[in-house]
Parts: structure tokens; sequence; C-alpha cells
């Protein structure tokens, strides 16, 4: 005998019952005498030509049928099958839809996707009824809103505590050069209300964190994660994970995106995928690397269509399965993802039952309150091993016998320089030491410090005595020695 468990929504199928024994050789087995025993559950699970329905995942033990050859499985002794319907219950992300009905303007509005049968008035009132919360107003957060609140999304909230800046421009279409040096929150709150007036947009102007991030959350259906940074997506994660809602998620690098759904219905959450995060400063930020300004485009619309299916319960959603983008060769793959079973976060022996401090597991030092870049907050302290930009000025003035090395890429160097500076990107460094005097007066530069610090380690390392970092890179000697370098 197996047993099936039965998800609340059908018990009212199985005379209340959450849990049945039935015999069977094969899940599909398993499942026939299922709806032998109780037939009013069959048109729950199959369709009309007798196939599972696309929305009911089956699970035996805690693999998903799918993976392992459909319902032929062998179903053993004490195995465990769980039916997981899409759309039922504690799993719905919406409301009942009843008393969302939609106006005449509203008719003419979405009428494009009130003909589609898959949608319909239902659906319509479906995506009026739910509440999305995107974390981030940046490159996937802008067509993210934008999309949303055409689709007529009824409450979207926004967590971002940034402010527009130029460098923004290029990807963050939601913003526009006018609005360089407003709140993000206020610049794309503005666009999608223009968009659309019936739409309720709330701004959460914080920076996510430990303390905020589940009353944040409690209040919407299905969290949409555009963030930019490894201990923010761990929080998201963790948060999803423990309030049981829907994490949509994207990542965009250069020339490559990712996207999937997770800790959705049973399915794997981040940490599954990744239980822990790389080493700090191993994986570049976009900030570092650079990413093509129309990937968040691309990537923040699968996260978009991700969650209009799973508001209205149609399709299959990316459980389960890492969809990879790749820009330059024009193709998507996909990865099976599987629920890691030890998973400290949704495993059966979870060990991640609240909150933690992210930033101290991901190894990175803690925002500045203000959310101010690293190179300002930095200003206010000079610590052992560095030199202000000022200083640096000053000796290449007085002509100190002093060697300066950029350690940034060719391709950045030629986006602006410093004449006097030597340039060895960071990775060469330690081929190239033997260029350099060690008992020379060395000061290492990159764009904005983090690259420099990590030259100044491996010279200090090799035996070099004399070596500071200059505080907040190039970006920093735009800002306060000249201002004609262009900052990017
Ligand atoms: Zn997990």
């Amino acid at each position: 005998m197996a047993k099936v468990l039965i998800p609340t929504p059908l018990r009212q199928f199985t005379g209340k019952q959450d849990a049945v024994s039935v015999s069977g050789g094969t899940v599909g087995e398993v499942l026939a005498a299922l709806i032998t025993q109780f037939p009013d559950l069959r048109k729950q699970i199959f369709n009309d030509e007798g196939k599972l329905r696309s929305f009911v995942n089956v699970y035996l033990n805690d693999e998903d049928i799918r993976y392992l050859g459909k319902d032929g499985t062998a179903a053993k002794e004490d195995d465990t099958i769980s039916l997981v319907p899409s759309i039922a219950g504690g799993s719905s992300v919406t409301a009942p839809p009843e008393t969302d009905s939609l106006s005449k303007d509203e008719i003419l509005r979405y009428s494009r996707h009130l003909i589609i049968p898959e949608v319909g008035v239902e659906g319509q009132q479906k995506l009026k009824a739910a509440k999305v919360l995107l974390v981030g107003a940046g490159g996937l957060g802008a067509p993210l809103g934008l999309y949303l609140a055409a689709a007529g999304i009824g409450k979207i909230g926004i967590v971002d505590f940034d402010v527009v800046d130029f460098t923004n421009l290029q990807r963050q279409v939601i913003h526009s050069t006018a609005d360089v040096g407003r709140k993000k929150l206020d610049s794309a709150a503005e666009k999608m209300q223009g968009i659309n007036p019936h739409m309720k947009i709330v701004k959460h102007e914080t920076a996510l964190a430990s303390e905020n991030a589940l009353d944040i959350f409690k209040d919407y259906d299905l969290i949409v994660d555009g963030t930019d940074n490894f201990p923010t997506r761990y929080l998201v994660n963790d948060a999803c994970v423990l309030l049981g809602k829907p994490n949509v998620y994207g990542s965009i690098f250069r020339f490559e995106g990712q996207s999937t759904v997770f800790a959705y219905n049973g399915g794997p959450c981040y940490r599954c995928l990744y239980p822990e995060p790389p080493p700090p400063g191993l994986v570049p930020s976009c900030a570092e690397g650079g990413v093509l300004g129309i990937l968040p485009g691309i990537i923040g619309l699968v996260q978009a269509t991700e969650t209009v299916k799973l508001i209205l319960g149609i399709g299959e959603p990316l459980v389960g399965r890492l969809l990879l983008y790749d820009a330059l060769g024009m193709r998507f793959r996909e990865l099976k993802l599987r629920k890691n079973l030890e998973c400290p976060a949704c495993g059966a022996h979870r060990t991640i039952t609240k909150l933690i401090d992210y930033h101290q597991f991901c190894g990175v030092p803690h925002p500045s309150p203000e959310g101010a870049p690293a190179a300002q907050a930095q200003e206010t302290t000079v610590n052992e091993g560095e030199i202000e930009v000022t200083e640096v000025k000053a000796m290449l003035d007085r002509g100190d016998p002093f060697l300066l090395i950029d350690v940034r890429e060719p391709h950045e160097h030629r986006i602006c320089n410093i004449p006097a500076a030597k340039l060895i990107p960071l990775g060469e460094v330690p081929q190239r030491l033997d260029e350099l005097d060690k008992s020379a007066d060395i000061v290492v530069h990159c764009k904005s410090g983090m690259r420099s610090a990590k030259a100044c380690g491996i010279l200090k390392q090799a035996g070099f005595r004399r070596v500071r970092n200059m505080k907040g890179g190039i970006l920093a000697w735009s800002d306060r020695v000249d201002p004609s370098v262009p900052k990017y």
C-alpha cells in the first residue's frame, strides 16, 4: 500500500481525509485506484483525455515524477505520493477574484486580455486582485514595473532606496534623463501610474533587511527578486520560504541571464541551488563587470511572464527549471533544478527557521545607513595602507618618486585614466611582479578601490612593503581631483 497525501483543496472529495492508503504497482495504478475509490477526484487530477492536468504535480516521496519517467514509475510499499495542484488552497497566489469586478474603462483597457480564453474576465480579475512585490526598481525592476502595471496587477509594492544616476539610464528604462537625482521609487511609481491609473503602488523606501523583510513580504502574494547582490538574494529566498510565498528570480551579468521560480509548490529554493554564497569578490557585480543594457529587459520580462502565469494559474511555471539565456549565442537553455532534501532553508531538517545576518553570511560589509556608495562612505576615515586621492595628486605635483599602478582592465583604461599610472590588470599582477621595484613607494588604484585593495594584498604577500591603496579609485579622483575625468 502506498500512501497518497491529499492537499487541503482536494479533501472535500476524499471525505476530508488528508492521507489515503491505496494499492498499486506504479504511481499510475495508485492514482487509478484512488479515483476509483473517490470518483469526484477524477476531474481534479485528470483531463478529458485521461492525462494528468498540467497544473497538478505528482511527487513520489520527494521527487517530481516528471523526473522519474512519468506515471509508470514503480510505487513501493511505504512510498508516499503527494498531489500538488498549482492553483488551490494555500498555494494559490491570489485571493478569490469575485470582489474585484472590472469597470467599463478597465474592460476596454484590458480587452486584448479578455478575449484570450486562458485569461478572460476571471483571469483579469485575478490580476486585479493580485499583490506583487518588486524588490528593486533597477534593471530588472524597470521592465517588470512597466509591464506588470500595464497588465493590470492590482497592487504593486516596490522596495528601493536608491536614486537615479546617469549610469542607470543605459538599461533602467523606467527612469528618464530628467529623473537623474530623483528617488527611483518616485520615478518608477510615476511612470507606472501613468500607464495604469487603476492600480495601487506602495513605496517601501528602505533597504530590505532581516528586520523588515517578513513584515513587508507578508502583504504580498508573490515576490519578484530584482536585486543585484548576494545578501539580498539569500534574504529574499529565506523570507519567501518562511512565509510560503513564491520567489520569481532573475539575474543578469554582461551577456547572460538566468531566471526561475523558487519556493513554489514544493519546488526548490535558491539555497537548494546555491547553499552558500561565493567568496566575496569572486563574482563581480554589474557595476564592476558590466551588463548589456538590453539584457535586463529580456530577463525582467521572463520574470513578468512567470508572475502573470502564476497569478492566472495557467501554463507550466518555471519551477524546478533554471532558464539560461545567452545573448551572444542568442540561445535559451534550461537546466533541471532538484529540491535538495537537506536544504537548510526548505529541506526536511531545515536549520533556517528565522532570518539571519545576510551580510555576515555572505562575508560582505553592511551597507552604510544612508545607502551611500562605498567610495563616499570611505571618505570619513583613512585606514592603514590607504591613501586619499588628494594626497596622490599632491605627490604627483611635487614630483615625489613613487609608482602609481592602475589594476583595471584595458577597456576601462581606454574610458579614462590617470596618465602617470602604469596599467597592470589585476589578473596579471602575480605574473608581472618582476617589473616592479620592491623598494619603491607604490600606490595602486582601480575604479572604486575594491580591486586595488586585492592587488595591494598580492603585492604585500610578495614582499612589497610600501604599498598603499588609493581610496575610492578613479571615481574619487574624478570627484575630488579632476572633474574632466569621465565616470563610468
Ligand atoms: Zn531549498
